[in-house]
C-alpha cells in the first residue's frame, strides 16, 4: 500500500485523571490566568460551586448561563461580561453546551479556553465554533476556539444518567466512525480513531449498568477525548451533515439524533470504506458494525426513532432539500433515493438495513 497523507498537530495541554479536577488551580497557574470568567450551564451549580470554591481569587465572574446551540444573543452577554470584568481566560465547566459558549467568548476576545468536560460530545478538542440565530446553525473553525487546557475527570461524568451517558457515547463513537472514511485522515487519525471505538462500545455496557463504575466511566472519557481529537483533525462526511441539519431544523436532541442516524449512515457508507469497515469490525469485535452499533445503543435503552426525537412526519422532504443543496464530503455518492431510504428507517426506527 502506498501513503499519501497530510497530517496536523494542534497544540494544547490534555490532563486525564480520576480527581484531576484537584490539579485545576496548578494548572491555570501554569497558563499565568488570574481573571477567568467561568462559564456553564445554570444546573452545573453545585460543581462550579466546588471548583470556584478551590479557584479562590482566581475568578472574576461566574456566567452560568449556557444553553444548547449557543444561541447569538446568550453569546453577545457572555462577551460582554467577559470585557466588563477584564477577564482574562475562560473557563468551561459541563458538556458541549457550556464549551460551545466558551468558545463564542474566545472567538470574539481571544481569550484561551481551559475546559473541562462533563459529557462524551469532545467539542473541547476542536478549534470548530457553532452559533444559533432564527434557528440556523452556522458554525466554523478558528484556532482561536480550540482550549489551551483541557482537564478530564472521569468523576465529573458520574452524575450524567446513563441514557445520556449512551448517546452522548455514540455522539463520540460518530466522530471516531467518520473520521475513518474522512478524505483528510492519516494514519494517526486512524489509530486513534479506532482506539476511540473500541474503549467507548466497551465502557458503555459498563456505564450504563452502573454509572458510578469509575473505571468504565475512565474508558468512556477516554475514547469520548479520542473522538473529539479527530472530530477536530479531520472532516466529517453524510452522517455529520444530516445530524447538522435535523438539530438545526427541527430542534432535535443533539446526542440522541446522533444515536439514530449513526447505524443507517455507516450501513450506507461501510461497503464503499472498506479499510475503515475493517477497522470498526475489529474495534467493535463485530462482522457487521452498523448493525452491532444499532443494538448496541437500542439494548441499553436509547430511543431509536427520529420520530419519537421530535422529526415531524412531514419533515423528510425538508431534510432530503438540505442534503442535496450543498455537496458534501462522503466516501459514498448518494442520491435523493438513498437519502429517503436512510433518513425513512431511521425516522421509523427499523434495523438499518
Ligand atoms: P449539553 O452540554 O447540552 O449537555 C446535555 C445535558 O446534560 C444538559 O442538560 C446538561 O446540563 C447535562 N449534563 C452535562 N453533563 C452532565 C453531568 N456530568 N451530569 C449530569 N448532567 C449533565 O450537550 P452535549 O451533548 O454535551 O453537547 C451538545 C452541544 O455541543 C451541541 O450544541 C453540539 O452542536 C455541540 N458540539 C460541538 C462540537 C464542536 O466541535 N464544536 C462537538 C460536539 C458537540
Amino acid at each position: 500500500m502506498s501513503r499519501d497523507f497530510v497530517h496536523e498537530s494542534r497544540p494544547g495541554r490534555v490532563v486525564f485523571a480520576v480527581g484531576a479536577r484537584t490539579r485545576l488551580p496548578e494548572e491555570i497557574d501554569r497558563l499565568g490566568l488570574r481573571r477567568l470568567i467561568v462559564v456553564s450551564a445554570p444546573t452545573h451549580k453545585d460543581l462550579v460551586a466546588e471548583l470556584s470554591d478551590a479557584l479562590g481569587g482566581r475568578i472574576a465572574e461566574l456566567h452560568p448561563h449556557a444553553t444548547m446551540h449557543v444561541p447569538v444573543a446568550v453569546a453577545e452577554r457572555a462577551v460582554a461580561r467577559a470585557r466588563q470584568v477584564g477577564a482574562d481566560g475562560c473557563l468551561a465547566i459541563g458538556g458541549g453546551s457550556a464549551i460551545g459558549l466558551a468558545k463564542a467568548v474566545a472567538k470574539d476576545t481571544a481569550l484561551p479556553i481551559v475546559a473541562l468536560p462533563t459529557t462524551y460530545a469532545g467539542s473541547e478538542m476542536t478549534p470548530i465554533w457553532g452559533l444559533t440565530s432564527d434557528g440556523r446553525k452556522t458554525t466554523g473553525r478558528d484556532p482561536l476556539v480550540l482550549p489551551s487546557l483541557v482537564v478530564y475527570d472521569p468523576e465529573l461524568t458520574v452524575t450524567l444518567p446513563p441514557r445520556s451517558s449512551v448517546t452522548s457515547g455514540m455522539n463520540a463513537l460518530a466522530h471516531a466512525a467518520e473520521a475513518l472514511y474522512a478524505p483528510d485522515g492519516s494514519p494517526i487519525t486512524a489509530l486513534m480513531a479506532a482506539e476511540s471505538a473500541r474503549s467507548l462500545a466497551g465502557a458503555l455496557p459498563r456505564v450504563h449498568a452502573d454509572p458510578r463504575d469509575i473505571g468504565g466511566r475512565s474508558e468512556a472519557l477516554y475514547g469520548a477525548w479520542l473522538a473529539g481529537s479527530v472530530l477536530g483533525a479531520t472532516t466529517m462526511s453524510l452522517h455529520h451533515k444530516l445530524c447538522h441539519i435535523l438539530g438545526g431544523t427541527f430542534d432535535m436532541p443533539h446526542a440522541g439524533t446522533h444515536t439514530v442516524v449513526l447505524p443507517h449512515v455507516l450501513a450506507f457508507n461501510l461497503p464503499a470504506a472498506s479499510q475503515a469497515r475493517s477497522a470498526l469490525k475489529t474495534a467493535l469485535g463485530a462482522t457487521d458494525p452498523a448493525s452491532h452499533l444499532f443494538h448496541l445503543a437500542q439494548d441499553l435503552g436509547a430511543e431509536m426513532s427520529l420520530k419519537a426525537l421530535g422529526m415531524p412526519d412531514d419533515g423528510l422532504e425538508t431534510v432530503v432539500e438540505q442534503v442535496l443543496a450543498a455537496p458534501y464530503a462522503n466516501p459514498r455518492p448518494f442520491t435523493e433515493a438513498d437519502i429517503r431510504h436512510i433518513v425513512g428507517n431511521a425516522f421509523s426506527g427499523a434495523a438499518p438495513a
